[in-house]
């Protein structure tokens, strides 16, 4: 899938489409984040990886991505949940890169909960790190945006950006609400080159999902796969999840100069789910 996917990019872009571009990439340590950003990096943008994980196998990330792509690539753990780790990431990564041009805020966490019993402590952390993160990493890249009349925000929310689930409160208020910053941004920025857009992912198989996989087949006595067929891809029309390199591909395209005026958009990346 990834030769097939890569392949594909390198036909519909070049391979250097995003060269002299710098991007921030929060949360891409893993799944869907890392997916974008090996996608930007082999579209020749140096790239500012961000996320927790095991340092030396982050780096091991960090070195082959740079080496593969001949790109700078650098990391910063900034916790999103904090507003002050999100300004030093961004004065570091402007110091390294001389600008930042592409801002994809995809760190994201989940609680599933029925909402009489949803832990408040839960809530909190949900909406900083998926929601709030994404206004202080916009509100502090977006004046040299403005300034040099180019700048590409990815918001990546969610199917539940679009519709709900029950049990998931916290995250689709804050995925609800991450697609209404998309589209303050994007007024704010239109006239200054700066584009804004939400990718709302159906299931993508990535860490988050395969977490959930095992929990829910644990308090469901069920097997996997039938978790995986009755729950997960109920909905989602394709019948398989979506893929990181899909994610990746749309991600380069937005950045693109073909790409200008798709801005404020909520789009779809999730098999026919919303379509329901
Ligand atoms: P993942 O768990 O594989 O990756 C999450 C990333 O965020 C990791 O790099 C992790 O280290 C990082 N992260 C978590 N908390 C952080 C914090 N406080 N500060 C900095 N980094 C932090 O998850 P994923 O499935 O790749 O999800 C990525 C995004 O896509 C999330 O916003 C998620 O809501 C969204 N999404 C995922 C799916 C799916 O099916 N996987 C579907 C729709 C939307």
């Amino acid at each position: 899938m990834l030769k097939a996917a890569d392949a594909e990019i390198d036909s519909m872009f070049g391979r250097r489409t995003l060269e002299g571009r710098s991007a921030i990439i929060t949360g891409s340590t893993s799944g869907i984040g890392l997916g974008i950003a090996q996608a930007m990096a082999r579209a020749g943008a140096a790239v500012m990886l961000n996320g927790f994980g095991d340092p030396a196998e982050i780096e091991g990330q960090r070195a082959a991505m740079a080496e593969e792509n001949d790109v700078d690539v650098a990391f910063d753990s900034a916790d999103m949940s904090s507003p002050e780790a999100i300004r030093m990431m961004v004065a570091r990564a402007v110091a390294r890169f001389g600008q930042i041009d592409i801002v994809v805020n995809n760190a994201g966490i989940q609680h599933v909960a029925p909402i009489g019993e949803f832990p408040a402590a839960r809530w909190d952390a949900i909406m900083a790190v998926n929601l709030s993160a994404a206004f202080h990493l916009v509100q502090a890249t977006y004046g040299q945006m403005q300034a040099r009349g180019y700048g590409r925000i990815i918001n990546v929310a969610s199917a539940h950006g679009l519709v709900a689930s029950p049990f998931k409160s916290a995250y689709v208020a804050a995925k609800h609400g991450l697609v209404g910053l998309t589209k303050v941004v994007a007024l704010e920025g239109a006239e200054f080159g700066i584009t804004a857009n939400a990718i709302c992912p159906g299931y993508v198989w990535t860490p988050l999902v395969e977490q959930q996989i095992d929990d829910q087949a644990k308090s469901h006595g069920i097997a996997r796969d039938a978790v995986i067929r009755d729950v997960f891809l109920k909905n989602q029309p394709t019948k398989r999840f979506a893929t990181v390199e899909e994610m990746g591909a749309l991600s380069v395209f937005l950045c693109t100069s073909a790409a200008a005026s798709i801005t404020g958009a909520a789009i779809p990346v999730d098999g026919g789910w919303t379509a329901h």
